[in-house]
């Protein structure tokens, strides 16, 4: 039996438990990251990799005084782009470093004076088309396009990133694991079989959906949880121009959220979102492809989508329960004793969840161990338990399709 002690456990390694997990041992705290699956797996390696910075939400006239902190997300991660940051991302691989917003008609003069207002602060400017990223650069495009000052990463070179440099505190425990508490009650370990024992002071449960069986596991029925599902289009062809856009119509929701990805071949990959995704939940893959086949060349009609192999994706975004299942504003940290409950909401909002998580540590008082060697715990880790990436989803979705 391989035993470990550890200042603090983070179970689940989406882009929650990565941010937590590189920043918390930056800070001297030993920290183990425990995944089930392969890194990235869940929600993480299904975003679009949009650094969210609220602009879509104020279009919308859903934006309220707490997305402040989703406001502030865009330059904290250009920062760590730039090696300037709390963590060095200057590795990261942009795909584009802004996402557009698109209208197929003149916008209404209300929403015109509204993109001119105070309340988008410069985040969002219109562009003349002889701006106009190249897949815009069409005679049949005749309506308006916006700039947001928010960047699209690689999501995949987001976790090689994140677990490059403490990717030894990494663990891969496929098989069942249970917890260990103490005489006191406190969670204290957690155990696989007769191979591995963990201890620790902390535990952080970041799994994304995988925190409710978590919750139930130790017994805890708060905080609960909510799901909200999304059926996403992908379609790969060779010609496919590379977009980074919500694509409005002339409303003010986008009707499909469109990011364009690499497949392994070279082939662009379109990631589609938005409405059709939302509205799309219940619909059979086909009826879905059929729907988006016919909404997009409305939406983007120069382009060619003969030739395109489809395919659906069907994933829940699990965050803090709402009332009316609404969409969370801020990441969420919640403390029970020992164990802390974190959902980020967003990939751009892991940041903002790390700061919550600080707090926390700093209100208790919780310190790194000072009688941890860690050098001899990294050599202690268990090879058979090491941790790998998972897949991406361009690669999940298309495998041998060409
Ligand atoms: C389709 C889609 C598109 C999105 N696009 C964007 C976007 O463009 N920009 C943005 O800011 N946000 C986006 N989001 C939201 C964002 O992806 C999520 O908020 C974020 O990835 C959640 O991260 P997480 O770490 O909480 O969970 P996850 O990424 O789901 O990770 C949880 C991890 O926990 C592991 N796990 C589960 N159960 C256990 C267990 N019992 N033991 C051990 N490990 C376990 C899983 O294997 C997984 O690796 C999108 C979400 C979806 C669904």
């Amino acid at each position: 039996m391989v035993e470990l002690k550890a200042d603090i456990v983070v179970i689940g390694a989406g882009i929650a438990g990565l941010w937590l997990h590189r920043r918390l041992n930056d800070l001297g705290y030993y920290t183990i990251l425990l995944d089930r699956a392969g890194l990235g797996g869940g929600q993480t390696l299904s975003s679009q990799g949009i650094i969210h910075g609220g602009s879509k939400y104020t279009l919308s006239g859903m934006m309220t005084a707490s997305a402040s902190a989703i406001s502030a997300m865009p330059d904290r991660w250009q920062r760590c782009m730039e090696a300037e940051g709390e963590i060095d991302l200057s590795g990261l691989r942009v795909l584009s470093a802004n996402q557009f917003m698109w209208s197929t008609t003149a916008l209404s003069s209300k929403l015109t004076s509204f993109f001119g207002s105070k309340a988008v602060n410069g985040k969002i400017q219109q562009l003349s088309p002889e701006h106009y990223p190249l897949a815009f650069q069409s005679k049949q495009n005749n309506g308006s396009l916006y700039r947001l000052n928010e960047a699209v990463v690689d999501v995949s070179s987001l976790v090689e990133q994140l677990s490059g440099k403490w990717r030894q505190r990494m663990l891969q425990l496929p098989q069942e694991y249970e917890f260990e508490r103490n005489a006191q009650g406190l969670v204290a370990g957690l155990k696989v079989a007769d191979k591995l024992q963990i201890s620790a002071s902390q535990f952080v449960l970041s799994s994304g959906e995988g925190n409710q069986s978590l919750l139930t596991e130790l017994s805890m029925d708060k905080p609960k949880m909510q799901r909200r599902p999304l059926h996403m289009i992908l379609a790969k062809g060779k010609n496919l121009p590379s977009i980074y856009a919500h694509c409005i119509g002339a409303s003010t929701k986008p009707l499909a959220t469109i990011t364009t990805h690499y497949h392994s071949d070279g082939d662009p990959v379109w990631y589609i979102g938005g409405k059709l995704a939302e509205e799309g939940v219940d619909a059979a893959a086909d009826d879905l492809i059929a729907e988006a086949e016919t909404t997009l060349p409305r939406l983007l009609p120069w382009v060619d989508l003969n030739n395109v192999s489809w395919a659906t994706h069907k994933i829940n975004r699990a965050e803090p329960a709402q009332s009316r299942l609404l969409r969370p504003d801020t990441a969420y940290v919640n403390s029970v004793g020992n164990v802390h409950i974190a959902w980020p909401t967003k990939l751009a909002l892991a940041p903002d969840l790390v700061d919550r998580f600080e707090i926390e540590l700093a209100e208790q008082n919780i310190q790194p161990d000072s009688g941890l060697n860690h050098q001899q715990i990294d050599q202690a880790m268990p090879a058979e338990f090491a941790a790998t990436q998972a897949e991406n989803l361009w690669e999940r979705s298309f495998h041998g399709v060409r």
